[in-house]
């Protein structure tokens, strides 16, 4: 069939290693849009986001109809609550999906590899739910499948094969780079996050439980130059805010003996060329941030960690976030879930990463912190598990160590990982647990949140480059774009999208009471 008009609904995508939900744009809207463009250049590509498409329905029908292929990404198999966006629902799916029969339409996305994310504690809707509904489920990665469907045909094209090396994507990336124009947050807080590489380096012991990247298999990096060519096409667009967030530990990129150690050893050399090669492309870029850092990178490998560490926060923005997947401090859940590091070696990785990155920037905040990623619902879950994990959280408190976000979340049972197997316990787990997990939430909040973001953002610090995003009752919500932006409410209701620095005056557990203060 001839291609010349296409249309991307972006319903967002929140993965392990990889976020896309506003002010994030993700990889596949970047990859998609450029697999279409280097088929051909004239290819008129239309993309909303799914809250564009609730704000207006009509023009987004109108203009799918129009077209000869509707590309739906979907799939925020990390459940979180969103300030910038929503995204879509399964219902919202099925009825747009409904809405447009007779148009041919593919499904991309995480939840077209793992199924309809529903939210912790929840077990995914099988894709094959999804079946019925669109022409062609692409599982395997966008660029591919689109591309070789346009070169041959959809009906061959196959829609399963992921890529073994980054040559096309990186050729796709840099075309696509363009579609940042149509994203609703382009030109105030958009943030692009860039990928640098996919699977875990752990998949040769089979990785953690519930996660769905070592499923990949053998690790795939991507070059520095194809980094940094994408990084200067998206600066050339206008893009000044970046995340490194792509992958599943930044300190694992090109690290030496991937493949045969399940804690390779970062490599310094490498990240200083890409961090290096980003600043000299995008030398006015507002945000360089992080992700995920995987903590036993840094506690099998204390020496070349703390050099990789330091050459991130000689080139990345202030306000940063080491996200650590600690999921546990309870040894036995640890051990039934094969996870990354036990109790005591994750308390010195955090030790560790105050260490090089608790000094202030020039925006007022740390230049990096750690953040801590706690999962309920695990296999060998009890309930002492709880009271475990809250002595950790107290003592790092004690210690005068500073973290700079706690999630806690639900764990949430995906296709193809292996704790798919134990979802009956799983659930169960949960269902037991819910009473205490709900206490625990508040407890954490209340006792260690609040008295950390104090210890972060102390009375009398100005915090600068934030952007006036939303409002929420009385206040108008403000944040910086970053990796875990601190929530800042501002009393009475500001003109949104405009540049300001506050100062905290009162806080809560998840957000600052502030007041705004000229520079
Ligand atoms: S270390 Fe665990 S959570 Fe992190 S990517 Fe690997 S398997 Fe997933």
């Amino acid at each position: 069939m001839g291609i010349h008009r296409v249309v991307i609904l972006d319903g967002y995508t929140d993965e392990p290693a990889g976020l896309g939900v506003p002010p994030y744009i993700g990889t596949y809207p970047r990859l998609i849009a450029g697999a279409f463009w280097l088929y051909d250049k004239s290819i008129k590509i239309n993309y909303y986001t799914i809250d564009e498409v609730r704000r207006d329905i009509d023009t987004f029908v109108n203009s799918a109809l129009n077209s000869d292929l509707v590309v739906f990404i979907v799939g925020t198999e990390v459940p979180g609550r969103y300030i910038g966006g929503k995204p879509i629902t399964l219902e919202e799916l099925f009825r747009l999906s409904i809405l447009l029969e007779a148009k041919k339409k593919i499904l991309t996305g995480p939840a077209a590899r793992y199924g309809f994310g529903r939210g912790g504690g929840f077990v995914a809707v099988s894709y094959k739910r999804l079946m019925n509904l669109f022409d062609y489920i692409v599982y395997g990665d966008p660029e591919i499948f689109i591309y070789e469907g346009l070169k041959n045909s959809f009906e061959r094209a196959e829609p399963w094969r992921l890529r073994r090396n980054y040559d096309l994507a990186d050729r796709a990336f840099k075309l696509g780079s363009k579609i940042v124009l149509q994203h609703p947050n382009y030109g105030w807080n958009l943030i692009v996050e860039i990928e640098t590489f996919r699977g875990c380096p752990r998949y040769i012991t089979g990785g953690c439980s519930f996660c769905i990247e070592p499923r990949y298999g053998a690790v795939v990096y991507r070059s520095v130059k194809g980094i940094v060519d994408e990084v200067e096409a998206l600066y050339n667009w206008g893009v000044r805010h970046f995340r490194i967030g792509k992958q599943p530990d930044i300190l694992a990129y090109m690290a030496v003996d991937t493949g045969k150690k399940e804690f390779p050893s970062p490599n310094p050399e490498i990240l200083e060329k890409l961090f290096h090669g980003i600043r000299n492309v995008a030398p006015e870029l507002k945000v360089l941030h992080i992700d995920n850092v995987n903590p036993g990178t840094i506690y099998h490998n204390r020496e070349e960690s703390i050099k990789a560490l330091k050459i991130i926060v000689k080139h990345h923005t202030p306000g940063d976030v080491a996200a650590l997947g600690i999921e546990s401090f309870d040894e036995k859940v640890v051990k039934a879930n094969n996870l990354k590091v036990y109790p005591d070696e994750a308390l010195e990785v955090i030790r560790i990463i105050n260490k090089v990155g608790s000094p202030r920037g020039w925006n007022g905040l740390p230049e990096l912190l750690p953040g801590i990623n706690l999962v309920y619902g695990l296999l060998g879950e009890t309930k002492n598990t709880y009271k475990t994990n809250f002595e950790y959280l107290k003592k790092i408190l004690d210690e005068g160590l500073m973290v700079r976000r706690i999630n806690i979340r639900k764990v949430a049972t995906l296709e193809n990982t292996p704790l798919w197997m134990h979802r009956d316990t799983v659930a169960h787990l949960i269902r037991k647990h819910d009473r205490l997990y709900k206490v625990h939430r508040l407890r954490v909040m209340d006792e260690i949140d609040k008295p950390m973001l104090k210890r972060i953002v102390p009375r009398g610090t100005v915090v600068k480059y934030l952007f006036t995003e939303a409002y929420d009752g009385i206040y108008t919500i403000a944040r910086q774009p970053a990796s875990y932006p601190i929530v800042f409410k501002i009393r009475g209701r500001m003109e949104l999208k405009r540049i300001i620095s506050v100062t905290p005056i009162r806080y809560h557990s998840k957000s600052v009471i502030a007041k705004p203060v000229e520079d």
